[in-house]
């Protein structure tokens, strides 16, 4: 989502003159965009804050703005701890960039805007072209969180549930794929909350998905964060019917725990996520799930913890993320007590090794066989191309001809942890929707 603002502060400041620099040094204006979901990301945004100080010790000071959920939970007391700091703009504020930074320009006053103005945002926001053109383009839909997990900051940090218009959507969608995307992933907080109600109707993230199913130029679609409570039947229709809807799910768990699950306020059991998994198995059986673990959440016992290796074992996620449990400053989950940090640490390890294992497992499989990749861009000063297969799996092959925008055929030759490597197997374009 943070990628999805970025480009968009830069589609908001190019009416007022600002652009992009490749050379940072140059910078007339940072714009810090910050996550907050973890501490370490907290205490990245003032480490970055050493280095650009560091940078322009003896240079003129450019102007500092600190975007994003960082901003919107510390708030003033960002202006306290860091004085380099000129503006603090929320998340669901940074329409107002534009005008923070021409006040700021004139009047050296420090700036705070951390209002929830998400209908202001979009409004704004629609008025104004989205120039992204990459190949593979996020859009968000949806915003905010009304789940209220024990661990998380996001409902606090991003607001309630808002869900964009049908229309601005497909309309964003059709501008984007006229920049030359290819493939649009969805994205909300919680993308399967989407719901906007017009008149009679009601259109969920199935309704976006059979829309952009049909539109010529985009060949593939994602979304992206799905809570399991919202897998609803016309969704699954969806991985169903969709031929473009990539095979691919990410759908955070967090636990194998049922009452670890509880703890957390996540709204359903084990079994209910098992019975997810078999749903769309059944409707399309060659997809693959990637999922969130959080290790040592308080109240874990070992018990609970080897449920989580069992689920890992039984779905076979192909990606997984996962963290040992941190706590958040005002969430629930931060009155508690943490599982002792060695035990917390070595149960991550022993998870992590399961995942790299199923992961490299899962690629072995991919060796001699034909793939449809989308290419997206060239390695840098490499006669490479690097593209993703519909599982999401990044792939790179050689080629002096560029690629960029074009799914092919590829054999895989070889892989590491992180890619599959590569030959075109024949250089038209595949007539396959994927
Ligand atoms: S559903 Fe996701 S975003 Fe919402 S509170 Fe839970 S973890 Fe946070």
């Amino acid at each position: 989502m943070n990628e999805y603002d970025s480009n968009r502060i830069l589609d908001l400041v190019k009416p007022i003159g600002y652009t992009v620099t490749d050379k940072p040094s140059d910078a007339d204006c940072y714009v810090l965009n910050t996550c907050h979901i973890r501490e370490k990301a907290t205490d990245k945004v003032y480490h970055d804050i050493g280095r650009l100080k560091k940078e322009f010790r003896n240079k003129k000071k450019p102007m500092l703005l600190v975007t994003g959920c960082v901003a919107q939970a510390e708030n003033q007391e960002m202006f306290n701890r860091e004085k380099y700091i000129d503006g603090v703009v929320g998340p669901q504020s940074y329409h107002q960039i534009p005008d923070i930074i021409k006040k700021i320009e004139k009047t050296k006053i420090k700036i705070n805007s951390t209002e929830f103005d998400v209908i202001e945002k979009f409004d704004t926001l629609n008025t104004i072209k989205n120039s992204n053109s990459k190949i593979s383009s996020f859009l968000t839909i949806q915003e905010g969180c009304d789940k209220f997990c024990h661990f998380c900051v996001v409902p606090y940090t991003r607001g309630p549930e808002y869900s964009r218009s049908f229309n601005e959507v497909i309309n964003e969608a059709k501008q984007l794929a006229c920049n030359g995307s290819k493939e649009i992933t969805l994205i909300g907080q919680n993308v399967n909350a989407y719901e906007y109600k017009e008149k009679l109707n009601t259109f969920c993230l199935s309704d976006l998905i059979f829309k952009l199913n049909d539109l010529k130029e985009i060949k593939r679609i994602r979304y992206t964060t799905s809570h399991p409570k919202d897998v609803t039947h016309d969704l699954i229709e969806a991985h169903q019917y969709c031929e473009k809807l990539m095979p691919v799910l990410h759908l955070p768990v967090q636990s194998g725990s049922s009452k670890i699950l509880e703890a957390m306020n996540r709204k359903h059991d084990i079994s209910d996520y098992y019975k997810i998994i078999e749903k769309l198995k059944k409707v399309k059986p060659e997809i693959r799930f990637s999922s969130d673990f959080i290790i040592g959440y308080p109240g874990e016992t070992d018990d609970d913890f080897n449920k989580t290796l069992e689920l890992i074992k039984r779905v076979e996620f192909i990606n997984s993320y996962s963290f040992i449990y941190s706590s958040r400053p005002g969430t629930p989950a931060s009155k508690l007590d943490d599982v002792p940090s060695e035990v917390a640490k070595n149960r991550l390890i022993e998870l992590q090794d399961l995942l790299v294992k199923n992961n490299s497992k899962y690629k072995k499989k991919f060796l001699g066989k034909s793939i449809e990749v989308l290419f997206e861009n060239k390695l840098k000063k490499q006669k490479k191309y690097f593209g993703r297969d519909k599982f999401l799996n990044s792939v790179i092959v050689e080629s002096n001809q560029d690629l960029n925008g074009q799914i092919l055929k590829v054999k895989v030759n070889d892989f590491n942890h992180n890619s599959l490597f590569g030959t075109i197997l024949f250089n038209e374009k595949s007539n396959c929707a994927a």
